[in-house]
């Protein structure tokens, strides 16, 4: 197994250990990998005009050889579809993504993006295709803008503004005494909503055409809530979405549902194919599950 420098788990303890250097850990992502990017060289550094087709074919995975965790797995996914990603804690939703994102490579089958099979792919490739949003957001020190924009060039005070706009973060920023000049520090900090909204404000500007969204279960009062709902299903239009989902809502109109237990899918199909199953999934959902049975 090669492990790559950042499995979905590690980054944001990553960023939150970085954040004090400031503007350096701007580009964090890029010096993290700058020793892997090197092996990498002969392999394809980015993808043009990607639609967001992804395959998974026969894929096995384990992250110790004897204790496959992901047996003979096979989806297709089409351009701007939503996957959700449900089950229990420890039922393997983020190895998923990490062998998406090639953070671990597959032990047998193939992972394809718009055909190109992840192992030809750079991870740089593969990083700039997706925008990430996750549960433990992240914030360096530096200015509101700065957060925003991160390492994109050329995003124009417009744009950002017209985003910020967009996910209802914009009116709270201006209410800073430095508007978007505000600088991030430890007397100026945000709550737990505000940052879920810069965060999603931060992937619409990178623009990406894929999405991985782990949706968050820390405690926002309902209007938060309710905001970040839309700023997140606005981010999903048009983006093939892969979403770890706490939410029925996000669940019921997904266009594929994976269902995980003890680290396998164990059924897959969409809401109304899975609760004609009457299987574990159909369980889940009679149960009104909660949150925290939810993971
Ligand atoms: P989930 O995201 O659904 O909570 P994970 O994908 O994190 O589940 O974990 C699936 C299984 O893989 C668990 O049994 C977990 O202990 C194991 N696992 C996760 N990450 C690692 C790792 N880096 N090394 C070894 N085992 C891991």
């Amino acid at each position: 197994i090669r492990l790559f420098t950042q499995p979905l788990s590690n980054i944001a303890q990553s960023m939150t250990s970085l954040q004090s250097t400031g503007a350096a850990s701007y580009r964090v992502f890029n010096l993290l990998e700058e020793t892997e990017m090197r092996d990498e060289d002969h392999l394809i550094q980015q993808l043009d005009n990607v639609k967001g087709d992804v395959t998974f074919d026969h894929v096995s995975f384990g992250y110790d050889e004897d204790k496959m965790i992901i047996k003979d797995f096979s989806a297709n996914v089409h351009a701007g579809q939503k996957i959700a990603i449900v089950g229990p804690t420890g039922a393997g939703k983020s190895t998923l993504v990490n062998l998406l994102m090639k953070f671990y490579e597959v032990n047998e089958g193939e992972i394809t993006i718009d055909g190109h099979p992840v192992s030809t792919l750079s991870r740089k490739a593969i990083h700039d295709a997706f925008c990430m949003v996750l549960q433990d957001t992240w914030m360096f020190e530096g200015t509101i803008r700065e957060n925003l924009i991160y390492s994109e060039e050329g995003v124009t005070e417009e744009h950002m503004q017209e985003v910020c706009k967009a996910v209802g973060v914009e009116h709270f920023i201006k209410t800073l005494s430095k508007g978007y000049d505000t600088v991030l520090d430890d007397n100026t900090s945000l709550s737990a909503g505000q940052k879920q909204l810069v965060t999603i404000a931060r992937a619409m500007l990178k623009d990406s055409p894929m999405l991985i969204l782990d949706e968050a279960t820390s405690s926002v009062d309902t209007r938060t809530e309710i905001l970040i709902q839309q700023a997140m299903d606005k981010l999903m239009e048009g983006r093939t979405s892969f979403v770890i989902a706490h939410r029925l809502s996000t669940i019921k109109d997904a266009d594929l549902i994976l269902v995980m237990k003890d680290g396998q899918i164990i059924e897959q199909g969409n809401h109304d194919e899975l609760i004609e199953q009457k299987g574990f999934y159909e369980e889940l959902y009679n149960s009104q599950f909660t949150e925290t049975e939810m993971d």
